[in-house]
């Protein structure tokens, strides 16, 4: 009786949710339509306005109606509609409107070679005519190759890499590996730093301090405790204090500069401080570089400013050169031995696939041969100067141009001023991050191609932005 209901069932199933023959149809057609304006060069006026309502249409009802509203308040005369189609060399795209934008965002640091750069591009077009993913079994080699790459630029005895897609998934990698190789030493606990940001999956979230991110997830990954970011005393006493009552911290997890948090710049011995009680305490010492690696802030790794080798490394971001999405955890092989026994311990499918390899190992390529974070250090400080010149004539709004590198924050007295210049900016065809939940530091992050006049041109439309508020 019980196997009769489920064949009927079924019978009933198939016509409900069977798609008939005059929807699959113009499903087909509208796929179609999609697929032939993506291998566009050029929009029509017709496409103009197909791909805008559909987008805002979609959003509505198919991805999330708040970035609608989010979207409508930033942009000129409140129409939602400012929809992305391509890139206008390495530091500015286009929307489908043809209007361009400098990139100050620089996706929130994702863009360090620039958009589409062309020998990242390059690589990834020559594997993908041989082989897009990886067989699963078979050994992929660019895996490897990436690995060795990373152990070389890497500070330290950072040696043995696993690869995920996101900077959130190095971040999961960091914190397992950290306990299973703290777990037979007794350490179960973690330290990290209010304002950080690691990620938004339940693990990274427990990382991160954002009490709007983290609140409506409670409870999540137990055992993490929070000090103040910069703070090396405090950071002493909740170690020694942790150890005291039997709940030893396995590691301290620290972003070089904290980035989210508005662009936090340590104090310079901050780093050092605190590997040194790592040392005294055996505890890992995890830097999360996901925004601060390969070259950002003047330097390929932050850390190597303040002279400090990390157990483990966490990177994202720019690693796949803004063309391919991929992320590494990096570790010594005292730590990341632990996954040797059984190397499918922690894996995911698409992690170090071919493609994404390729793509970070033109990346570093590139960073390597055209000295980029050199010249991040030159930009960065000729940026920085011109940003303070600009904002000194508005000291009763502006609190502070700071920074390393190109990764560059300006704080404002209050949010509203944050916002409304960010909105400014953006009419003027320039995006920097400051969004409504945060813009109190707006941040500055171009492509670390970023060209001299671009940044002239950003420190004017600054000027008039500010004596406009
Ligand atoms: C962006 C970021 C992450 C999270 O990376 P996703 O790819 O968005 O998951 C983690 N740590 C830091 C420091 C970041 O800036």
């Amino acid at each position: 009786m019980i196997s009769n209901n489920a064949e009927i069932m079924e019978e009933d199933l198939k016509d409900k949710y069977q798609l008939e023959e005059e929807d699959k149809a113009s499903l087909i057609e509208y796929t179609h339509k999609v697929l032939n304006f993506i291998s566009k060069d050029t929009l029509n006026e017709d496409d103009k306005k197909f791909i805008t309502k559909e987008t805002v249409d979609d959003f509505k009802n198919f991805v999330n109606p708040g970035f609608l509203e989010y979207r409508k308040s930033v942009t000129n005369g409140g129409q939602y509609a400012s929809v992305e189609w391509k890139d206008a060399g390495l530091n500015s795209f286009i929307d489908v409107s043809g209007k361009e934008y400098i990139d100050c965002l620089g996706g929130f640091g994702i863009y360090n070679v620039g958009h589409r750069n062309p020998r990242v591009l390059k690589a990834v077009n020559a594997q993908l005519k041989h082989q897009a993913l990886h067989s699963q079994d078979l050994l992929d080699p660019l895996r490897g190759i990436l690995a060795k790459l990373l152990a070389e630029i890497t500070p330290g005895k950072l040696q043995y890499s696993f690869f995920g897609n996101s900077g959130t998934e190095a971040v999961e990698g960091a914190i397992k590996l950290a306990k299973i190789h703290q777990k037979k030493k007794g350490k179960n606990y973690f330290i990290s730093t209010v304002g950080a940001f690691h990620g938004k999956s339940l693990g990274s979230l427990s990382a991160t301090s954002k009490g709007m991110f983290r609140k409506p997830f409670m409870p999540l990954v137990s055992g993490f405790k929070r000090v103040f970011y910069g703070d090396v005393d405090m950071m002493y006493k909740t170690v020694r204090a942790s150890s005291m009552v039997g709940e030893d911290i396995a590691a301290i997890i620290l972003e070089p500069i904290q980035g989210e948090g508005g662009v936090i710049v340590p104090p310079h011995d901050y780093f050092a401080k605190v590997k040194q009680i790592c040392e005294d305490f055996d505890i890992l010492l995890i830097a999360d570089e996901v925004q601060t690696g390969m070259g950002r802030t003047g330097k390929m790794f932050c850390v190597e400013h303040y002279g400090v080798e990390p157990d483990i490394m966490c990177l994202a971001k720019a690693l796949g050169g803004g063309i391919m999405p991929i992320g590494a955890v990096i570790a010594t092989e005292d730590v990341f031995s632990e996954f040797f026994p059984n190397p499918f311990i922690h894996t995911t499918t698409f992690g170090g696939n071919p493609l994404s390899c390729a793509a970070a190992i033109a990346t570093i390529n590139v960073l390597l041969e055209d000295n980029m974070p050199e010249r991040a250090a030159k930009m960065g400080t000729y940026f920085i100067s011109e940003l303070r010149k600009v904002t000194r004539k508005y000291k009763n709004i502006v609190k502070e141009v700071r920074g390393m590198g190109l990764m560059i924050g300006i704080e404002f007295e209050n949010d509203k001023t944050g916002y409304k210049v960010s909105k400014g900016l953006f009419d003027k065809g320039i995006l920097v991050a400051g969004t409504l939940i945060n813009a109190k530091t707006i941040r500055i992050e171009p492509p670390l191609t970023i060209e001299k006049a671009q940044c002239d041109f950003v420190c004017k439309a600054l000027d008039e932005v500010l004596s406009n508020i």
